[in-house]
């Protein structure tokens, strides 16, 4: 059986994946059968009702037969008495794909895959439609805005059990992270997926000071790095692995492998842990951007994209430390927009001053009220060429304007030209992909290092 959690913490404290790991713990632990390891997935990262990072959770158990009610029960029992249902904002949602859906869906599948010879090849393949809806449910959860509706729909029609409390908002994170599961079950690399090791404090120190020695931790980054990332931020000085809410994480180590997790976490000196556990997760992989042909003519308001296009301003710095350009993006239809790189990017502000006009850029974040929230961009093609008034052949000085469109003169030597020079100059910035650091970077957003492991190292600028 498969199950999908989410929706169960508030700002004032719990955690989903919390939650995830007493449950799995608690099944292993009870000999309920083998639990995988769990999922986390971030979902849509501008969703208005999400309380930080927007991620939901999802297992799956190899059950003894006949006790699947059992699980069932023990699952409700926790959410209910762990959820902070008392916090308006908290709509716990739980699905459960039983081993019937689960066993017709993947014998559907095997059937089709003999059918066309074409095992395992999502491309080519008559894919099962129900592992196909899933799959469409999941992808659209982190890039579009759904209705629970939606969900309900979905659960009933495969005929999935669910469960949730007040309005069950949750369903929906439930159910795309159940989905995301099922299509990792099918096909284990068909989407990118790294790790996150998550350390739990003891309860009593909830809500308390976390102890962390710090210089352990910039050890364990340096001898880890970068087969974990996003430990610390080594540009401000800052460790960014634990949270500062008062919920159960004691810290994260995120990384592409369990082994340089485990590595790290056994370098850092901090409070003991409750509990830990590792996530397969999405984080760090930039698939909720969705790109400009993906886009198909319009831009919607809570939706993520790449867009590329031409720099239409100079880049200024608003009250707060903000950084702001116009940018007129290459697919017409889509108009004019503003980008903004804002205060708690830091350095990356650095390189958007850096912009001129006539710049050509793709940019990469968030899209709301017409403007880009900007978490990377690539300078494509720098604009090299500055105009400027003639120089008089005869004396060496300026030219002045002799009026609108009227070319230029010396009026000491009387020389004319028509044109103003262009000149090729160097600029101070280089082309290529920049990044905001890890103190301002969200979950789901693909840290530029992890681009240079896979062999990109051409024109990359990680942060780091
Ligand atoms: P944490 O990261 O600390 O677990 P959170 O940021 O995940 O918290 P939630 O409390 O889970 O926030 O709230 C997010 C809510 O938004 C959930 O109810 C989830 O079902 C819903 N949701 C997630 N993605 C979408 C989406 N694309 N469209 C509509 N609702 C969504």
């Amino acid at each position: 059986m498969i199950i999908g959690v989410d929706d169960t913490d508030s700002r004032a404290g719990m955690c989903t994946t919390y939650l995830c790991a007493v449950l799995v713990d608690e099944l292993k632990q009870r000999g309920y059968g083998d639990v995988s390891t769990p999922r986390l997935v971030r979902l849509n990262p501008c969703i208005p009702f999400k309380t930080r990072g927007n991620g939901a959770v999802s297992f799956e158990i190899r059950i003894a037969m006949g006790k699947e009610e059992q699980v069932k029960e023990l699952v409700k029992a926790r959410v209910r008495e762990l959820s902070e249902v008392h916090e308006e904002d908290t709509n716990p949602g739980v699905v459960f794909i039983d081993d019937s859906a689960l066993r017709a869906m993947f014998r559907g599948d095997s059937d089709e895959k003999a059918l066309t010879g074409l095992a395992g090849s999502w491309g080519r393949a008559p894919q099962n439609e129900c592992i196909v809806k899933l799959k469409t449910f999941y992808e659209t959860t982190v890039r579009d805005v759904l209705a629970i509706e939606d969900a309900y729909a979905l659960i009933s029609e495969l005929h999935f059990d669910y469960f949730g409390l007040k309005k069950k908002r949750g369903i929906i994170g439930a159910l795309a992270a159940a989905s995301f599961l099922v299509v990792q079950k099918r096909e284990p690399t068909f989407y990118d997926f790294t790790y996150e090791l998550m350390a739990y404090r003891e309860k009593e120190r909830w809500g308390t000071v976390r102890l962390i020695d710090e210089a352990s931790v910039w050890k364990a980054d340096a001898a880890t790095y970068p087969l974990t990332w996003d430990t610390v931020d080594l540009a401000n000085k800052k460790l960014v692995l634990a949270p500062h809410s008062p919920c159960p994480v004691l810290f994260g180590i995120r990384g592409e492998s369990v082994d340089a997790l485990y590595k790290a976490y056994k370098l850092i000196r901090a409070e003991p842990a409750e509990l830990e556990m590792v996530f397969v997760t999405n984080q760090g992989t930039d698939f909720h951007l969705i790109t400009g042909e993906e886009a198909v003519g319009t831009l919607h308001d809570y939706h993520s994209y790449i867009l590329d296009g031409v720099v239409d301003s100079e880049p200024r710095t608003i009250e707060g430390g903000h950084v702001v350009f116009a940018l007129s993006l290459s697919e017409e239809i889509l108009g004019c927009i503003e980008c903004i790189a804002y205060e708690p990017t830091k350095g990356f502000r650095d390189y958007i001053r850096k912009l001129w006009v006539g710049d050509e850029v793709t940019v990469y974040g968030s899209f709301k009220n017409r403007t880009i929230n900007l978490e990377k961009i690539a300078l494509r093609k720098l604009n090299v060429e500055v105009q400027r008034n003639p120089i008089c052949d005869k004396c060496g000085k300026s030219m002045e304007s002799a009026g609108r469109s009227q070319g230029y003169r010396c009026k000491r030597c009387k020389t004319y030209r028509s044109e103003k020079e262009v000149l090729i100059v160097d600029r101070e910035i280089e082309e290529g992909l920049y990044e905001a650091p890890p103190v301002a970077r969200r979950h789901i957003a693909k840290p530029l290092i992890r681009a240079c492991m896979e062999g990109g190292t051409n024109h990359l600028h990680p942060s780091r």
